[in-house]
C-alpha cells in the first residue's frame, strides 16, 4: 500500500530519537533521580518555580486555548522588548521551525543549512518537501560566509537560510557582521536563538530592522519546559496573517501557556540560574581539562562539544551511561567522534568526573 505515500517520504531517512528516559532508566536498573541527564540540554533544576505555581494555580484546562495565545505574547512583548503583533508563539521552537518552511517552500525550492547544526532543519525541510543544501561550517565551527553567498548566487531556488546562535552542538555565536551581510542576501533567515539566554546578545530587535529575518527562542532550555512544548519567535509583519492561517488554531496549549507566563514572573529565578549554569559549563572544562583525549571547543551556551582523540566517543558514550550518565555522541561530518555534554548542577558534574575516572 505504499502507493498512498508521497514518494519523498518514502525516501526520507526517519528522524533519530533519543532513547526516552523511562526506557533508558529501566534498562540501566537505575531510579530516574540516579541518572545524570546531560544529552539533551535541558535545566537541571527543573522548571521555574514560577511556572510549577503557575500551573497548580491553572483552573481552566477543560478551555480550549485562545489561538493567539494574547496573555503570552503580551508577556513575551514586555519580556522581549519587540512588537506583541510581530511575536508567534508555538508548540516548541521545533513546530516554528516546521511553519516558517510549510508557509515558504513550494516545490523545488532550496533551504540552507550550514551543518553541523541543529538536526530539525533537514528534518522539517525533507517534511515539507524542500530542497536541502549544506554549506558546512569552518572547522572552528564559525560561518562560512563566502561560501553561503556563493551557494546562493548558484542557487536560483534558494529561500530560507537556518543560522543557529549560539551553534547547537559546539556553542559559538555568529558574528555581528557575518549576519548582517547574511541578511542582505535574498533570503529569509531564521536565527535560531535557542540557547541565546546563556550568550546574552539576543538579536531579536534587528528584525524590527530586517525584514527578512526570523528570531525563533524557547522555554525548553534555560526555563525547563522542555516537556511541556513552548517556543515563540518574531516574525516579519508580511508573514504573520499567512502563518496564522495555515497553523494549528490550539498549537499552544493552556498548560504550556501558564507555565511560560509562570517562568517570565519568575527572572530571578532565570537570571540565576543563567549564572550557575555557566559557571557549571566552565568548571566542568577546568576539571575535565587532566582527561587528555577530551578537547573542549569553547562554548557561549549550556553545554560544550568535546572531540574526542584516542579513543571510541560512541564507546565513551556507552562507558557514562553504564555509570549512570547520559550525554550525546555525534558522528557526522563535522562532528565525528565528538561528544557534547549539558551543563549540568555541581554533583552532576562530579558524578561525570567520578565515572570518567573509574573508566581511565
Ligand atoms: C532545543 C532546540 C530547539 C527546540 O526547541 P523546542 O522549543 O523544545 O522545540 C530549537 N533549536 C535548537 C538549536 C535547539 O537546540
Amino acid at each position: 500500500m505504499n502507493q498512498f505515500i508521497r514518494r519523498d517520504i518514502i525516501d526520507m531517512q526517519p528522524y533519530t530519537p533519543i532513547v526516552p528516559f523511562e526506557v533508558l532508566s529501566q534498562r540501566l536498573g537505575r531510579t530516574a533521580d540516579d541518572i545524570v541527564k546531560l544529552d539533551a540540554n535541558e535545566n537541571p533544576y527543573g522548571p521555574a518555580p514560577g511556572a510549577l505555581a503557575a500551573l497548580q494555580a491553572g483552573r481552566y484546562f477543560h478551555i480550549y486555548p485562545d489561538p493567539e495565545a494574547n496573555v503570552l505574547r503580551d508577556k513575551l512583548a514586555d519580556f522581549t522588548g519587540v512588537p506583541k503583533e510581530r511575536l508567534l508563539a508555538g508548540m516548541g521552537a521545533d513546530e516554528l521551525i516546521d511553519l516558517v518552511l510549510r508557509v515558504v517552500l513550494e516545490p523545488g525550492d532550496a533551504v540552507i543549512d550550514c551543518p553541523p547544526s541543529f538536526g530539525m532543519y533537514p528534518f522539517s525541510t525533507a517534511v515539507n518537501a524542500g530542497a536541502y543544501v549544506a554549506v558546512a561550517r569552518r572547522d572552528d565551527y564559525s560561518l562560512d560566509v563566502d561560501a553561503i553567498e556563493a551557494e546562493v548566487a548558484r542557487q536560483p531556488h534558494a529561500k530560507v537560510l537556518f543560522v543557529c546562535s549560539p551553534n547547537n552542538p559546539d556553542g559559538s555565536v555568529v558574528a555581528d557582521a557575518d549576519l548582517r551581510r547574511l541578511l542582505e542576501l535574498p533570503l529569509l533567515v531564521v536565527l535560531d536563538e535557542a540557547y541565546v539566554d546563556f550568550s546574552g546578545n539576543s538579536r531579536m530587535a534587528w528584525a524590527l530592522e530586517y525584514d527578512n529575518l526570523v528570531v525563533l527562542r524557547t522555554f525548553s532550555k534555560l526555563a525547563g519546559l522542555a516537556g511541556l512544548r513552548v517556543g515563540y519567535g518574531i516574525f516579519p509583519e508580511w508573514s504573520i496573517p499567512h502563518i496564522m492561517k495555515i497553523k494549528q488554531p490550539y498549537n499552544v496549549n493552556v498548560a504550556a501557556s501558564l507555565a511560560a507566563c509562570g517562568a517570565l514572573d519568575d527572572k530571578e529565578w532565570l537570571r540565576e540560574k543563567v549564572s550557575a549554569i555557566t559557571a557549571e559549563r566552565d568548571r566542568m572544562v577546568r576539571l575535565l581539562a587532566p582527561f587528555r583525549y577530551l578537547r573542549p571547543y569553547p562554548s557561549r551556551s549550556n553545554f560544550v562539544l568535546f572531540r574526542v582523540f584516542g579513543r571510541n566517543a560512541l564507546d565513551l558514550k556507552r562507558n557514562l551511561e553504564q555509570h549512570g550518565i547520559l550525554v550525546r555522541h555525534f558522528a557526522k561530518p563535522g562532528v565525528d567522534n565528538c561528544i557534547r555534554i549539558s551543563a549540568g548542577r555541581p554533583q552532576d558534574t562530579n558524578r561525570l568526573v567520578e565515572a570518567l575516572r573509574e573508566i581511565g
